[in-house]
């Protein structure tokens, strides 16, 4: 049979050394992962409880292409973080299992539009508005597990104009990558493409127009932008 309409094109992420793409599934999030990031937004660490929220596969924006500042919001925030590809999925998934899925590394950014999660938040109201919106999703090249290996003790920076707003060592996760990746796999069937958003430290800060943005992992690789 054929499409009743004109299907999109699958988004994906252009693998480092390779003119491969990586096909996005879909994108999980994880919220208040750094206690320092949880710290300066008055919220308490809950481990028994972490906090997951999604955005469309179609949120990425890739190559260091400009990213469109957003409708409907006043205040557009950037969160710094270590995304993960998976390759392989699963449910429950043990611990102790969970890094054999992943394929790559990225470093991204979760845009967010704060006026809107706070107000969301001050009415119990889901966050989707606040996270889920067209080009949210700025992601790096990927760097395959095979080049690289799974990052440990790496900084994580992101400088807006050449000024240094967030930086943390990936150690400090609350939840390590590979516990968000079991913690997740109890609320959903992971699948192979699934990204993972694994958090953001302090430093949580407003964007404009015009602004250049640069997001490393160390010096294995980086992100770059400007927002229009
Ligand atoms: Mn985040």
């Amino acid at each position: 049979m054929s499409y009743a309409i004109a299907p999109h094109a699958q988004p994906g992420i252009p693998v480092a050394g390779t003119d491969l793409r990586f096909p996005v599934h879909r994108i999980y999030c994880i919220g208040r992962n750094y206690a320092d990031h949880a710290r300066e937004m008055g919220a308490t660490v809950d481990r028994a409880n972490p906090i997951f929220f999604a955005k469309p596969a179609d949120a990425i924006v890739t190559g260091n292409a400009d990213v469109p500042y957003p409708t409907a919001t006043s205040e557009l925030h950037h969160e710094v973080e270590l995304v993960v590809a998976l390759a392989t999925g699963g449910r429950d998934i043990p611990v102790a299992h969970a890094l054999e899925r992943v394929y790559a590394y990225a470093v991204g950014l979760d845009l967010t539009r704060r006026d809107l999660q706070a107000a969301a938040k001050a009415k119990g109201n889901p966050w989707d508005v606040a996270k889920g919106f067209d080009h949210s999703a700025p992601v790096s090249d990927l760097h395959r597990v095979g080049d690289i290996g799974h990052p440990q003790h790496l900084p994580l920076r992101l400088s807006v104009n050449g000024e240094l707003r967030q930086q943390a060592d990936i150690d400090d996760m609350i939840f390590s990558v590979a516990e968000v990746i079991h913690e997740l796999s109890k609320f959903y069937e992971l699948q192979s493409g699934d990204l993972i958003f694994t958090g953001t430290p302090a430093g949580v800060a407003a964007l404009v127009r015009g602004d250049h943005f640069r997001a490393e992992l160390g010096d294995v690789m980086a992100l770059q932008g400007r927002i229009i």
